[in-house]
C-alpha cells in the first residue's frame, strides 16, 4: 500500500465512469465474456471503456500459469464455454468496433493450449464484423508449432505475443515461460508476413543496455510493432517495483525504437500491450 501512495503524478488514470463505460461494462457482462482490462486490473479501464474500446479474454479467467506480475488467478481452469466465440463476435458487433484485441489465459491443460477455440473466435468474430481488423494476444502454446499455425491459419490481422522482459529476467517474472521461445512465436508469425506485435513492461528490474539488446533481437526477427510500458504491482504478493520509468526515458525508448526501425512504438507509463492498439492503422 505504501508502494502505491508513492506512485509518481504521471501514473493517476482516468476514475473508471459514465455512459459509454457503464455500456460496455453491461455489454461484457450480459455476453459473459472476460477482459483482460478487468481480470488484470488495467489502470487504463476508465479511458478505453469511453471510448469503446477493451481486449476481451477468451478461454476462461483462470491461467495455468502464475507469472509474477500478473493478477489474473492461477487456478485449474473451468471447461471451454463453447458459446464464447460467438458471443465475442456478438459483443464486437453491439459495440461496434472497428479494432477488435483479443487474448486468453495460458490452457497449458489443453492439449492444443487452446489454438482450436482461438481459430473458432477469430473466424466467427470475422463472419459477424468483415470490416473489423483482429488483433491476437497469443500465449506460446509452450512452443506448439501446430498450434500456433491453426491461429495463423484463421488469418488474424496483427499477431501479438509478449515478450514481457529481457533475458535474465524471464526466469523471476514469468517462471513457466522462456524467452527463446517466444522469440520462436514472434519470428515464425512475422516469416508469415503477418504485422508483428510485442510489448515489454519496464521497471521489473532491467538495465538500459538488456532494454537495448532485447528491442534489437525483436527488431532482428522481424517484430514490427512494439509497446513499453510501466510494470505496475497489482498486489503484495506481487513481484515489486524496481523503478518508475519516467516519461521522457519512455519518449527516449520510442525514438529509440523507430531509430532501429520498428513501424510503431506506443511507449509510456500507462501504455499496456492493447493500449491505442488501433493507432498504426489510423491514417493508414
Ligand atoms: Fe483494456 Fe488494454 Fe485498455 Fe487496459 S489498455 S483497459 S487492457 S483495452
Ligand atoms: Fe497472466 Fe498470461 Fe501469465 Fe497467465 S500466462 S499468469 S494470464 S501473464
Amino acid at each position: 500500500q505504501s508502494l502505491m501512495n508513492r506512485k509518481p503524478p504521471w501514473l493517476r488514470a482516468k476514475i473508471p465512469g459514465g455512459a459509454a463505460y457503464n455500456e460496455i461494462r453491461h455489454l461484457v457482462h450480459s455476453y459473459n465474456l472476460h477482459t483482460v482490462c478487468e481480470s488484470a486490473l488495467c489502470p487504463n479501464i476508465g479511458e478505453c471503456w469511453s471510448r469503446k474500446t477493451a481486449t476481451f479474454m477468451i478461454l476462461g479467467d483462470r491461467c495455468t500459469r502464475s507469472c509474477r506480475f500478473c493478477a489474473v488467478t492461477t487456478a485449474k481452469p473451468l471447461p471451454i464455454n463453447q458459446e464464447e466465440p460467438k458471443n465475442v463476435a456478438l459483443a464486437i458487433k453491439a459495440m461496434g468496433l472497428k479494432y477488435a484485441v483479443i487474448t486468453s489465459v495460458a490452457r497449458d491443460d489443453l492439449k492444443d493450449g487452446g489454438a482450436e477455440a482461438w481459430a473458432q473466435t477469430i473466424k466467427e468474430v470475422r463472419a459477424l464484423n468483415p470490416q473489423t481488423k483482429i488483433e491476437v494476444l497469443i500465449p506460446d502454446f509452450r512452443g506448439n508449432r501446430e498450434s500456433l499455425m491453426k491461429v495463423l491459419d484463421a488469418k488474424p490481422d496483427v499477431l501479438n505475443h509478449n515478450i514481457e522482459t529481457v533475458p535474465r529476467l524471464q526466469k523471476r517474472v514469468r517462471p513457466q515461460a522462456r524467452y527463446e521461445r517466444s522469440l520462436e512465436v514472434l519470428k515464425q508469425s512475422a516469416e508469415q508476413g503477418f504485422p508483428t506485435k510485442t510489448g515489454l513492461m519496464l521497471g521489473i528490474g532491467e538495465t538500459k543496455e538488456e532494454i537495448e539488446s532485447t528491442l534489437l533481437d525483436l527488431y532482428h526477427i522481424g517484430v514490427k510493432i512494439l509497446t513499453l510500458g510501466q510494470y505496475l504491482r497489482p498486489s503484495p504478493n506481487h513481484l515489486p517495483v524496481d523503478r518508475w520509468v519516467s516519461p521522457e526515458e519512455f519518449k527516449s525508448w520510442k525514438e529509440f525504437g523507430l531509430r532501429l526501425g520498428f513501424s510503431h512504438v506506443e511507449s509510456g507509463p500507462l501504455v499496456r500491450s492493447s493500449y491505442h492498439a488501433d493507432e498504426p492503422w489510423q491514417s493508414g
